[in-house]
């Protein structure tokens, strides 16, 4: 290798670029490697924009970068979330919560997911010893303030933010201290003709970008990854059923308290999110346009709000993912590498854990020129069907009431999860039913999967009751530790600072 910084160039300034260049200076830090990092982007093409939840990553991302998560909240007008709200889901009329914080972990007692098993055997929402599900209920913030004015935190649980993705990426860029930035669009790439790896990125004024990796963070256009370096995509189509998002805003109602989760509400022929930022709430409806128009989706939407709309746009989206995530000196992140609809907010996730696996698993092998995609490759693969595995068992739902619902209990339902239900027919979901993900980062196990299932009615209570039976002592902690849980965060929520009057008082 050269007697040179190692030079990698991020191709797109939306959030995954941003993130992908801050990982990536993070990691070559953290593994002693001299990097010459760039970011590219076209201030000609418009990043997506839509108002984003992510998941507890992000903040864990926050601390390792060392970004200090009040100075984010108040310059990207982000809010607090502590799970998703779906809505009419199992059927009409009825919800349930999914909070993100896992009450196991302040538990005591043995290894494993038995507070759950408790609660599924006793017939009470596995819930309830969540602090964050106390805190949804009452719209409140993860802090309370002592008298000399300065925040405690409830509990040692990482929330997860509400944002407007142009804001946070133009916050990120704040912070991407010895990155260079380019306002250029990439028209074309020339390649080594034996390798096929890209030796330089030519720019739209004709000037050649030479750099030794590059990531493809060009959202939908997949500008490298697809178009230079030929990968193709994996449909989840059959699988997940909407292919259309209708983007708008609602107003806070004036002095409002603003919700401290995802509200994921099912509708027609499709759901619609609701992410509040602290300027407006972000809405969407994502739809299958073999049973809706837009139009209709539209009508749907104002009669649901009982107040007219103005759809920002009607995005064809494709869920899917790459074949291959990294080809030759080119990975691909963010909407370049795999789109799902935002019912679990994987995608701004996805993108954290794979730069993260990226820099910690694969940099200095990439940086010292001896790599192989292969592994990380397969890790990324996996996430991504694992995404949609665990957002397919979303829709396995009672309701038959639309010929949207109707076709996605007939044909949509994947054999990957009649296969997990089949398992927890006869037991609980636990951490042993899940391969753990590369690096301890973090996937779609069973905190997530359960109260999920719980609150579609397909959890098993027989079948915890037995569970339960083999060991009186265990179910006699666990019922203490869900009584002591429930009664403690009550009264912490009682304690906490309102979710708008600690965004107020930033
Ligand atoms: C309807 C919808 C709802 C979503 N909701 C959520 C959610 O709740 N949670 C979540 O985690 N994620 C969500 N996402 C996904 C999320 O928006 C993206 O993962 C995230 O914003 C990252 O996008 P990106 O940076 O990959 O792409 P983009 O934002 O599209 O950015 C692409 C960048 O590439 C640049 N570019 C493109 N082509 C070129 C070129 N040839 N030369 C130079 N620059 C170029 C553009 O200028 C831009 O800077 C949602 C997406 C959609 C569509």
């Amino acid at each position: 290798m050269p007697d040179r910084p190692f030079r990698i160039t991020v191709v797109g300034g939306g959030t995954a670029g941003w993130l992908s260049a801050l990982i990536l200076r993070e990691g070559g830090k953290r593994a002693g490697l001299t990097l010459d990092l760039s970011v590219i982007e076209s201030t000609k093409v418009p990043t997506i924009g839509v108002g984003e939840g992510t998941t507890a990553v992000f903040r864990e991302m926050l601390r390792v970068l060392a970004l200090d998560e009040m100075e984010f909240l108040r310059a990207t007008g982000a809010t607090i979330k502590f799970g998703i709200r779906h809505k009419d889901w199992r059927h009409k009329g009825h919800h349930y919560d999914g909070p993100i914080d896992d009450p196991h972990r302040v538990a005591g007692g043995p290894a494993g997911n038995w507070l759950d098993r408790y609660c599924i055997a006793s017939g009470k929402s596995v819930t309830e010893p969540h602090l964050f599900a106390q805190l949804m209920r009452r719209n409140r913030s993860p802090y309370a303030r002592k008298t000399d004015g300065t925040l405690i935190p409830l509990g040692p649980f990482h929330h997860a933010f509400h944002f407007d993705q142009a804001k946070v990426g133009q916050w990120l860029r704040s912070k991407a201290g010895g990155i260079e930035h380019i306002d250029a669009l990439v028209e074309g790439a020339e390649r080594n003709p034996e390798t096929g790896h890209i030796r330089a990125l030519i720019l739209e004024d004709g000037a050649r970008h030479e750099a030794d990796f590059f990531v493809d963070c060009t959202g939908f256009r997949r500008a490298l990854i697809e178009t230079e370096m030929g990968a193709s995509w994996v449909g989840y189509g059959d699988r997940l059923p909407v292919n259309r998002a209708m983007p708008f805003w609602i107003d806070h109602q004036d002095g409002a308290e603003i919700a401290p989760y995802t509200l994921a509400w099912a509708q027609d022929a499709g759901w619609m999110w609701q992410i509040p930022t602290t300027e407006r709430i972000g809405c969407g409806y994502v739809y299958s346009d073999a049973f809706l128009t837009p139009d209709e989706a539209r009508a749907e939407i104002e009669a649901r709000l009982g107040h007219p709309i103005e759809p920002r746009n009607d995005i064809p989206i494709n869920a899917g993912r790459l074949d291959r995530a990294w080809i030759g000196n080119c990975v691909a992140a963010g909407l370049a590498q795999s789109f799902f609809e935002p019912l679990e907010a994987t995608s701004i996730h996805g993108t954290i854990v794979q730069m993260m696996l990226f820099a910690q698993r694969h940099l200095p092998e990439v940086a010292s020129g001896q790599f192989e995609p292969e592994a990380y490759n397969a890790d990324v693969a996996r996430q991504g069907d694992d995404f949609c595995t665990f957002i397919n068992m979303h829709y396995v739902s009672e309701r038959r009431d639309t010929p949207f619902w109707r076709h996605v209990a007939e044909t949509c339902i994947s054999d990957e999860v009649r296969d997990l239900l089949d398992k927890w027919r006869g037991k609980t979901p636990s951490r042993g039913d899940f391969a753990p993900f590369p690096a301890g980062l973090p996937h779609v196990e069973e905190q997530l999967y359960v109260p999920v299932l719980d609150g579609l009615g397909l959890t098993r209570r027989e079948a915890a009751k037995q569970e339960m039976s083999g060991d009186p002592r265990l179910r006699a902690h666990a019922r203490k530790v869900t009584e002591n849980l429930r009664s403690e965060y009550r009264r912490a929520a009682a304690q906490a600072i309102g979710h708008r009057a600690f965004l107020d008082a930033l």
